[in-house]
């Protein structure tokens, strides 16, 4: 987290995005759409506006998006929850994973990460003064060692974070890995945290919420957000679902964060969740396309990516593209095809601990939540490049 002076490091997020800027090259670096959300979703927050809801939200959320929420949980996975007690709304799933993982830790207490991870995770971990225990997810097809998910477990575990579907990787996390969580997590008296906020984003069947798995509703708590299904990663509006003490202790710890998220955007997020079925089924559509465009693109460039299975990332060894560009790792040819491709992707690496970042040193992570005409662009500057 600090930098060699001891100061806190800016994210690689903003580092690649910078460097995108800075060599006027597609940013499929930083994951965020360059489209615009629903425009019913928009015109909502607008009306919101204007009708006055300008003060502070309710620090759970406000009803209507709870009970949007509980009714979305419902329809699309049979899980039921009450939208007073089980429900809190949070700014964006980064406070709601914050919350979450604040509420729970000691000093002292150990928390499961898979790794490659989203950079939140251990940041909060080390906030807490926790110690995360890393578990690699073992490439070419980022499914961990089950020996490995057993060995990281120990009576010093008070959670374990899975994200599913799986930023950076685009994989799902498996019924057998899920099953696994939940018996270790019981075993352990651990919690388990999951992070879906790219729920709608899965290519090969439909989502399936670790806390609809059998004896796993009481140690989970979820986590998802309006930013990715609704293409509106600033508007800052997530929820945490979850048994009531659980969610409790999220609602303690964000009133000292955040207090309560948007409330005019509250209103047009209730709104978004109740869309027909057709929508949902529309954005993946699009998104499956983007997915081709891009796979085909780096085929054309030579590269083999695994196809995601979910999220809006691909990644892809690179390793036989560093004789040409005289580079040795995925993060060396970041720089150098930013400045001769014109495309910005982000090295895996950069998602692991010191430890395990060898195993990824290969591997690039590309977005593709792009217009297709800017993923065909960015993909033609690679293939001619290469
Ligand atoms: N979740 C997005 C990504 O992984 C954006 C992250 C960020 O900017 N903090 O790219």
């Amino acid at each position: 987290l600090l930098d060699p002076a001891g100061r806190l490091r800016s994210t690689v997020f903003e580092e690649m995005t910078a460097l995108a800027r800075r060599t006027g090259s597609v940013n499929l670096g930083q994951g965020f759409p360059d489209f615009a959300p629903p425009r019913e979703m928009v015109d909502a927050a607008a009306a919101a506006l204007g009708a006055g809801h300008h003060q502070y939200a309710p620090i759970v959320g406000i009803p209507a998006l709870r009970e949007a929420i509980a009714t979305h949980q419902r329809a699309c996975y049979g899980q039921e929850l009450d939208p007073d007690g089980q429900i809190a709304v949070c700014a964006g799933a980064t406070e709601g994973v914050t919350a979450a993982l604040l509420s729970l830790l000691r000093p002292g207490d150990e928390v499961v990460l898979f790794e490659p991870r989203y950079d939140l995770y251990g940041a909060v971990v080390e906030f807490a003064g926790a110690t995360a225990v890393p578990v690699p997810l073992l490439p070419p097809a980022f499914v961990p060692d089950p020996d490995d998910v057993r060995a990281a477990f120990s009576p010093r575990t008070r959670a374990v974070v899975l994200n599913d579907p799986h930023n950076p990787t685009g994989t799902v996390a498996s019924r057998e890995l899920k099953e696994l969580l939940v018996e270790l997590a019981a075993e352990h008296d651990a919690v388990i945290v999951t992070d879906e906020v790219y729920e709608h984003l899965r290519y090969d069947g439909p989502h399936e919420p670790l806390a609809t798995l059998p004896d796993a509703a009481e140690r989970t708590l979820t986590v998802s957000s309006a930013g990715k299904t609704f293409s509106a990663t600033g508007w800052r509006v997530g929820w945490v679902s979850g048994p009531r003490d659980l969610v409790q202790g999220v609602v303690a710890v964000k009133t000292y964060l955040s207090h309560s998220a948007a409330a005019p955007l509250q209103h047009a997020v209730a709104e978004a969740l109740a869309f027909p079925r057709e929508f949902f089924d529309g954005m993946l559509a699009d998104y499956r396309e983007r997915r081709d465009v891009l796979v085909a693109g780096l085929g054309e460039a030579g590269l083999t990516p695994p196809t995601p299975q979910g999220t809006f990332f691909a990644v892809a060894d690179v390793s036989d593209h560093y004789a040409l560009a005289g580079v040795d790792d995925a993060a060396g040819l970041a720089q150098h095809w930013a400045q001769t491709a014109g495309v910005v992707g982000i090295p895996v690496s950069a998602f692991a601990s010191p430890a395990n970042q060898g195993l990824y040193a290969d591997w690039l992570r590309l977005a593709f939540c792009k217009r297709t005409e800017v993923l065909r662009a960015a993909m033609a500057g690679l293939a001619a490049a290469v």
